[in-house]
C-alpha cells in the first residue's frame, strides 16, 4: 500500500465551493461584474471536463475575473486528506469537507471499467450491526456538490485518455435518505455536459426504504437498484439491520418489484455473509424461496472484517455451499470480489481508522 498525499486544511475558509452556488446567484454575480452568463458554463466545464482545480487554470477566463472569482469562491470545497493505493490498483480517497468532516470514496479498476464508489452521508443512521459507517451514527447529509466532487476527485486520478465508466452508490451513508442531493449530483454525472457517465452504469444501493424506492421508480431513470437484504426472514434481518423492525421484508420486496415493473431494470439483492449468523444452508434455502419467481440478481458479499466488531467472514466451504443452493434454485448469483483489502476499502473503515488516530494529517496548508 502507498500513502500518496497529505493535503491542505480548510478550517476558517469562508469562500463557497463553486458547485454549492445556485445557478441564479452565480449568474447575478457575473452580471454585476459585466460578465456574460456563458462564463458560468465555462467554469463548470473546467471543473467537470477540464480537470481544473484552481481558477488560475481556467485559462479562457479573463485574468481579472479569475482573480475576482478566487477571492469569493473556491473551485472545489473538498480536499484530499489521504490518498491510498492498494496492491490491486484500487484507489481510496479520504476527503476533507469544508466543515472538517471526512468522507471516503473509492476508485476501482476492472478491465475496461473505471468505477467510483461514492458516499452520500457523513456517517449513517441505519445502524446495520456489521457496518463500519454506521458505528458513530449519522452526522449529516452530503450536499449535491459534495457528492459530485467525489466523482471529480476520482476522475482526476485517471490518465487524461481515460474516463469514469460506472458509479456505485455504496460508500458511506444511506443514499435514499439523501435522495434529492443524490439525484441532483447524478443528473450532472450522467449528462453529456457533465461527466457523461451512462445512467445505466449507475447503481444505487439501499438498506431498503420502500417509499423512497417507489419515488425513485416513478422518476423512470435508468439507474440500477441494489437492495441490501442480508437475511431471508424478518426475525434475523431485524437483528442485523435494525431499521427492518419498522419496514419489514414484505414492504421492501413489494417496492423493489414495483421498481422492476416500472423501470424494467432488474433489481440486485445484496447479501453480506456473516459467519454462523446468516451463512447456513437453511438460510440459502429460505432466501431462494423468498426470491422465487422474481427476475433478480443476488450479489453475495463475504464480510470484510471491521476492527472492534465481533463478526467474521464465512468459510470458503460455506460460501461454495450457499452459492450452489441459490444457483440450484435457478437464481442468478455473483460473489463480490474483494478489492483494496490492504487499504480498508470497505465503506467507513478508513474514516474510522483515521478518526481513531491522534490527529488526522492537517498537511501543508
Ligand atoms: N446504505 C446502503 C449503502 C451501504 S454500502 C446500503 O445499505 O445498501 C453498500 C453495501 O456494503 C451494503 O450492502 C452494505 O451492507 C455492505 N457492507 C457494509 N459493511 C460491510 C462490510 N464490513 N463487509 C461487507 N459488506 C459490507
Amino acid at each position: 500500500m502507498h500513502v500518496l498525499q497529505l493535503c491542505s486544511r480548510s478550517a476558517g475558509e469562508v469562500r463557497r465551493p463553486l458547485l454549492e452556488v445556485p445557478a441564479e446567484e452565480l449568474l447575478a454575480w457575473l452580471q454585476a461584474r459585466g460578465q456574460a452568463p456563458l462564463r458560468a458554463r465555462q467554469m463548470r466545464r473546467w471543473l467537470l471536463a477540464g480537470r481544473a482545480t484552481t481558477f488560475e487554470q481556467m485559462s479562457d477566463l479573463p485574468r481579472h475575473l479569475r482573480e475576482d472569482l478566487a477571492t469569493t469562491f473556491r473551485p472545489l470545497g473538498s480536499a484530499i486528506a489521504r490518498h491510498l493505493i492498494a496492491r490491486d490498483g484500487t484507489h481510496k480517497l479520504l476527503l476533507r469537507l469544508p466543515d472538517d468532516q471526512v468522507i471516503e470514496c473509492v476508485l476501482l479498476h476492472e478491465a475496461d471499467r473505471r468505477t467510483v464508489c461514492i458516499s452520500t452521508q457523513v456517517g449513517c443512521g441505519m445502524g446495520c450491526v456489521f457496518c463500519a459507517s454506521g458505528l458513530g451514527g449519522l452526522v449529516r447529509n452530503l450536499t449535491a456538490g459534495e457528492i459530485l466532487e467525489q466523482l471529480i476527485h476520482a476522475r482526476n486520478l485517471l490518465p487524461v485518455e481515460e474516463r469514469l465508466t460506472h458509479i456505485v452508490v455504496m460508500g458511506m451513508g444511506e443514499p435514499l435518505a439523501n435522495l434529492d442531493a443524490l439525484l441532483e449530483a447524478l443528473a450532472v454525472a450522467t449528462s453529456p455536459e457533465g461527466l457523461g457517465i451512462g445512467a445505466r452504469h449507475v447503481t444505487i444501493s439501499t438498506v431498503g426504504l420502500p417509499a423512497k424506492i417507489r419515488q425513485l421508480a416513478d422518476l423512470r431513470k435508468q439507474y440500477h437498484l441494489a437492495v441490501s437484504l442480508h437475511a431471508p426472514n424478518d426475525e434475523l434481518r431485524s437483528r442485523i439491520v435494525p431499521t427492518n423492525a419498522k419496514t419489514g421484508l414484505a414492504a421492501i420486496l413489494e417496492a423493489a418489484d414495483y421498481f422492476y415493473a416500472v423501470t424494467g431494470r432488474q433489481v440486485t439483492y445484496e447479501y453480506v455473509l456473516l459467519r454462523n449468523i446468516n451463512d447456513q444452508p437453511a438460510h440459502a434455502v429460505e432466501l431462494a424461496k423468498l426470491l422465487r419467481g422474481r427476475q433478480v440478481h443476488v450479489n453475495l458479499i463475504p464480510f470484510n472484517d471491521v476492527e472492534g466488531l465481533p463478526y467474521r467472514r464465512l468459510t470458503q466451504q460455506a460460501l461454495t455451499d450457499f452459492v450452489a443452493i441459490l444457483r440450484g434454485a435457478g437464481l442468478s448469483v455473483k460473489v463480490r470480489k474483494r478489492k483494496g483489502a490492504d487499504i480498508d476499502a470497505a465503506c467507513g473503515q478508513l474514516r474510522r481508522t483515521a478518526l481513531a488516530e491522534p490527529a488526522l494529517p492537517s498537511g501543508v496548508g
